[in-house]
């Protein structure tokens, strides 16, 4: 108190209530009322200093409010947020220097006009405005809220709004008060973390989650409408899944590289984005690899997704030009339907896959899912697990099947037969059920390499040992349409110490229909290194005699279904007699497959069949006993006791 009243403030204001009484007091002790006394001095006296005291205390308080006022502006103007304090009604008190930089506005803007920031709320977030508006007008709890406001020169930027009301001592509303800081940066870098788990990073496309949950949001919107079924009709809810994979993409990964894979998987993706979606109001989200998810609720009709199918083919049929190779590609879709063929995303996308697959495995471009494909794709996932830890287990191992020259009784070749031989010796599934699920599943090039590695090894093994027959190894179409499958075949033999000349590769029709020109560079390219070709399973395909000349085959292999009934079907017995003849003046050899009795051995050698195969001779057997087999047939021949079943 002392302190406060030993200021200059209080002394002046006293000093002044001194000069302005005293005067007044002497008027009136002096000359109206002379010599009043020590009480006419002491009342001016002690109003002097109470008035004085009074006024002291007035001007202190104000110059206090004026410091409090000027630390407050100096605090908050050397922020670098906007900082803003208002009335109920909207007149903007103190606005700080930042919301220049931060709105390009000046604060001079708001202050003229009361409720400024309505006008630079972004259009979309008005509505959250307005409504935290009123929620603070009214009284409401300190709130934090993003929005974006325009700028004066257009940019949007986001702020993050804190607001809270202001009350006077008696605890009245009578400002509100608000922090704005520019979140945009962090925004963006959340917005593209968002976008990096939700989109392809290569394609741009949705993801595998983003489908997940676009799928899981149809489905929960489309589940009301099958109560209301009467209402909406009969499609009404109903969407499709549309799982498109692109054919001969392999290809051009393993021919051209990945980098050409990946900019064509851009194109490709660039011209779903851009018309696809237009024409059929769907998403198409990147599912991994080559392939892709469309998911279209237009219509669910057989008709309108066929035409949907037909333009997905349309949109790839120009070529695409990348870095100066000229790439064709097509697409096979499987079909699925909400919910006919599934209530979750999971089943719908499984059940479009497996359509998918088999419209690959009939060569046509597109299938709808059947239910039987559903037990097809159990089995199918079951026999993988068993046949990948076969694969690891070296449980699939390499038989072989005697070829016998039909004259001499000679061995003059042996067929290397897949066996999955279970851990107790006994045999598994058969390769006429394993090969076609490693085909299907991706395996076959695991399964051809060990065999490869395994027949290699005895070949090379027999060769040493002056063994001089030739050996058949068959390839399945997905095995020759790998394109490393050549080059891989010819470096693994020789790096074996096989000689290529006594092995014969064993193709069927359906390995040569995919791509004639590149089959028979292919094939072109393995007979330089020595190997010679055979055709397998002739007459059950098509048997085109066009193929026969196309193709530089060296062996015809008569499929067993002509051998079956040779003895007593006239038919059977004048068509292999023609594929002998038509095979000899195209100066291939003919082998006959599946020879059980010798009767059939006879007919055909009679024919003039060159060689023989089936149960008669052998049976497909392990590498010990086909060494025995060669020293049986040896010792047999030497006593010259030709088509000795052994
Ligand atoms: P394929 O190439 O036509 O093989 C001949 C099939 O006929 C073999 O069946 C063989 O065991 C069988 N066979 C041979 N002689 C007779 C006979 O006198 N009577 C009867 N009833 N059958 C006979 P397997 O070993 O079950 O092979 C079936 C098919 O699986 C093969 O037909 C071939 O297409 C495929 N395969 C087998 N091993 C491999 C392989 O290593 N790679 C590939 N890609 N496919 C293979
Ligand atoms: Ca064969
Ligand atoms: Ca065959």
């Amino acid at each position: 108190m002392f302190k406060k009243l030993a200021r200059v403030s209080y002394v002046k204001t006293v000093f002044w209530a001194f000069v302005f009484i005293l005067p007044f007091a002497y008027i009136q002790n002096s000359v109206i009322q002379s010599d009043s006394g020590l009480v006419g001095w002491l009342i001016p006296l002690f109003a002097s200093v109470f008035l004085g005291v009074a006024w002291g205390w007035i001007y202190e308080r104000n110059e206090q409010h004026q410091r409090e006022k000027l630390l407050f502006k100096a605090v908050a103007d050397f922020s670098l947020e906007f900082v803003s304090l208002r009335t109920v009604e909207g007149v903007y008190q103190y606005v700080s220097p930042a919301v220049l930089s931060i709105t390009g506005y000046q604060p001079e803007d708001f202050y003229q006009t009361p409720s400024f920031m309505d006008s630079i709320i972004y259009k979309d977030d008005c509505q959250a405005w307005l409504s935290h508006s009123h929620h603070m007008n009214d009284d409401g709890a300190p709130e934090k809220v993003e929005f974006r406001v325009v700028k004066r020169d257009g940019e949007v930027r986001w702020l993050e709004h804190l607001c809270g009301t202001v009350r006077d001592p008696s605890g009245h509303v009578i400002g509100v008060r608000s922090i704005n800081i520019d979140i945009t940066e962090r925004k963006l870098a959340e917005h593209q973390l968002e976008h990096l788990g939700l989109f392809d990073p290569l394609t741009d496309l949705p993801n595998r989650r983003y489908l997940s949950d676009y799928m899981q949001k149809l489905i929960a919107q489309n589940s009301t409408y099958f109560d209301e079924l009467t209402i909406h009709g009969e499609h009404a809810g109903e969407f499709a899944v549309l799982f498109i994979d692109l054919d001969r993409f392999k290809y051009v990964n393993d021919a051209y590289g990945h980098s050409i894979g990946d900019a064509l998987l851009q194109e490709v993706a660039g011209r779903f984005k851009h018309s696809c979606l237009e024409v059929e109001q769907a998403m198409i989200a990147r599912f991994g690899g080559d392939e892709f998810v469309l998911v279209t609720q237009q219509s669910t009709s057989s008709a309108a997704l066929q035409g949907c199918v037909l333009r997905i083919n349309q949109l790839l049929e120009a070529p695409f030009r990348i870095e100066g190779h000229r790439l064709s590609i097509g697409a096979t879709a499987g079909i699925a339907v909400y919910p006919r063929d599934g209530v979750t995303p999971e089943a719908l996308i499984q059940h479009a896959d497996a359509a998918m697959f088999k419209a690959k495995s009939q060569g046509l471009s597109m299938a709808f899912f059947a239910h039987e494909m559903a037990e097809h794709a159990t089995e199918m996932v079951d026999m993988q697990t068993r046949l990948r830890a076969a694969l690891k287990t070296d449980c699939i191992k390499p038989y072989y099947q005697p070829l016998i020259e039909l004259k001499s009784g000679q061995m003059v070749g042996a067929e290397v037969l897949a066996r999955w031989i279970l851990p107790d010796g006994s045999h598994g599934p058969s390769p006429g059920v394993f090969i076609p699920v490693s085909e299907e599943t991706g395996l076959i090039g695991a399964v051809s390499e060990t065999l490869m590695a395994q027949a290699g090894a005895d070949i090379a093994k027999w060769q040493a040992l002056g063994v001089d027959i030739k050996f058949s190894i068959n390839v399945s179409a997905r095995q020759f349409a790998d394109e490393v499958f050549c080059e891989r075949a010819i470096e693994q033999f020789e790096r074996l110490g096989v000689d290529l000349a006594r092995v014969q590769i064993e193709l069927t029709e359906s390995v040569l229909l995919n791509n004639v020109e590149r089959s028979l560079e292919k094939i072109e390219l393995l007979k330089s290194r020595g190997f010679s070709i055979a055709l397998d399973d002739f007459g059950t395909g098509f048997s085109s005699l066009h193929y026969l000349t196309l193709f530089p085959f060296d062996t015809l292999k008569i499929d067993r279904a002509f051998v079956i009934d040779i003895i007593d079907d006239k038919r059977q017995f004048a068509i292999a007699k023609a594929m002998i003849h038509l095979a000899h003046d195209l100066s291939m050899t003919v082998v006959a497959e599946g020879i059980e009795t010798d009767e059939q051995r006879q007919v055909l050698s009679d024919l003039g069949c060159d060689v023989g195969q089936g149960y008669w001779f052998s049976r497909p057997i392990c590498p010990e006993a086909l060494s025995e087999f060669i020293v049986i047939n040896q010792r047999d021949m030497t006593m010259t006791r030709p088509g000795k079943k052994v």
